[in-house]
């Protein structure tokens, strides 16, 4: 029943990307680091080659890939550096909700279309005054006819200033709540979109992070995705996929850091010997491999469960907050294996901690994923047999 061996076509899969990470994201990785700069050409080669749209149905112009395969290709593409890997894979959070929610007709419109560029898709949800707590929102849709008048801003979006396709969610009505959020396809070239501040970050420099403003942003009643008023819920199921994506990229960063360490201190001699030989290094080593494996079968599992159409909330969360809490201490003592070398700007583990950190806030901070999983088990049982 359970089989952990890769089939051929996966086995090819992890091959071609661990190809493409080796050859184009790592010798990119620390320039793309200190300037903070969206690495443009790497998308445009990862389109070419079918990297960009791994989670797109083939009828919607992407490569197909069921969640496994998908998020085992993460891993792979995550692991030179996790901020280009995740622009690559942006898509999948960008067009979660429209590919849950939308008709045949709208993702042929808008998923066929964001997959002719390699621009790829943003998920804008985060305002000002609304982060954890998103259902708070301020950015309204007015409806004047068949259409919908959009106004007010979001912040801390990642691919906000390229992103073809934006999955943008409004409520018409504030004192609502979450039965008033709307999700809407919104392509960058509807009249009104601008650009605001673009952040500077302490880690994964190469994600683009901007503030959007929309102005009197008018769109027409087929670019809403689903019922009026449902939009809460969509955003949640993408941020449930969403977040088992963030446990492969975490697996990603954890792998690097205790390669770097193995690496390391069998090279680094002290004492007449290698550090590598000393039993507190064992202990950290063997530390940061078991927090590894569980992080890896923690998304393995979810992604199977969702391949399977189970629900996955509370896995997915438990999935997000175990494996980024441990990206952030294997990260941690990674550092601390490499020691004065290792706390040098420029020195791999350096990066591989700021990069962590991003990973224990965004998609829900772990607090709010312990909540989430806490409040869904109190609702059903999440055993698996
Ligand atoms: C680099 C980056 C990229 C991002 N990309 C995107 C994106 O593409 N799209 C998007 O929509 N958003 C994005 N975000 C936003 C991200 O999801 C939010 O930052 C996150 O949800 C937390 O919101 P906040 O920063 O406003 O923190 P706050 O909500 O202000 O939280 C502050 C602190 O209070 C804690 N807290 C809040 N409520 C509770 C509670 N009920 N119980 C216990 N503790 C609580 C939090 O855990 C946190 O420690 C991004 C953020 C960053 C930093």
């Amino acid at each position: 029943m359970i089989d952990f061996s890769l089939s051929k076509e996966q086995k090819q899969l992890v091959e071609s990307a661990r190809e493409f990470s080796t050859g184009v994201i790592k010798p990119a990785a620390l320039e793309a680091d200190e300037k903070g700069e969206f690495p443009e050409k790497i998308m445009k080669k990862a389109h070419e080659l079918g990297f960009l749209y791994t989670n797109i149905p083939k009828e919607y112009g992407g490569t197909g890939m069921n969640h496994i395969d998908h998020y085992i290709v993460t891993e792979t593409l995550n692991y030179d550096c996790c901020a280009i890997g995740q622009m690559i894979g942006i898509s999948h959070l960008g067009t979660g909700a429209i590919e849950i929610g939308g008709t045949e007709e709208q993702k042929k419109k808008f998923l066929g279309k964001m997959t002719e560029s390699h621009r790829s898709a943003c998920f804008c949800l985060t305002e000002p005054e609304a982060g954890s707590d998103a259902a708070r929102m301020q950015t309204t849709a007015e409806k004047k006819g068949d259409n919908y008048i959009i106004n007010g801003s979001k912040c801390y979006i990642t691919n906000g200033q390229f992103a073809d396709l934006l999955c943008l969610f409004v409520t018409t009505d504030p004192s609502k709540g979450n039965k008033g959020i709307c999700c809407f396809a919104v392509p960058r070239d509807t009249p009104g979109i601008s650009v605001g501040k673009i952040e500077d970050k302490m880690g994964q420099r190469a994600l683009n992070v901007v503030e959007l403003f929309f102005n009197d942003v008018e769109v027409s009643k087929e670019h809403l995705i689903g019922e009026e008023g449902k939009g809460f819920k969509l955003a949640m199921m993408a941020l449930d996929r969403g977040r088992v994506n963030i446990a492969a990229v975490c697996t990603a960063i954890s792998q690097k850091a205790l390669d770097e360490c193995i690496d390391r201190t069998q090279k680094r001699v002290q004492f007449g010997q290698p550090v590598s030989q000393f039993q507190a290094v064992h202990f950290m080593l063997a530390d940061m491999h078991a927090l590894i494996m569980a992080s890896r079968a923690m998304y393995l599992q979810s992604g199977w469960m969702l391949d399977q159409h189970m629900p996955v909330n509370i896995e997915a969360a438990a999935a997000k907050f175990f494996s980024s809490d441990a990206a952030m201490k294997i990260t941690t003592d990674a550092v601390q294996l490499h020691a004065g070398a290792g706390f040098m700007k420029g020195s791999v583990v350096e990066k591989l901690m700021r990069d962590a950190k991003l990973t224990q806030i965004y998609e829900g901070t772990n607090q709010i994923n312990r909540i989430v999983s806490g409040l869904g088990l109190l609702r059903r049982d999440s055993r698996l047999f």
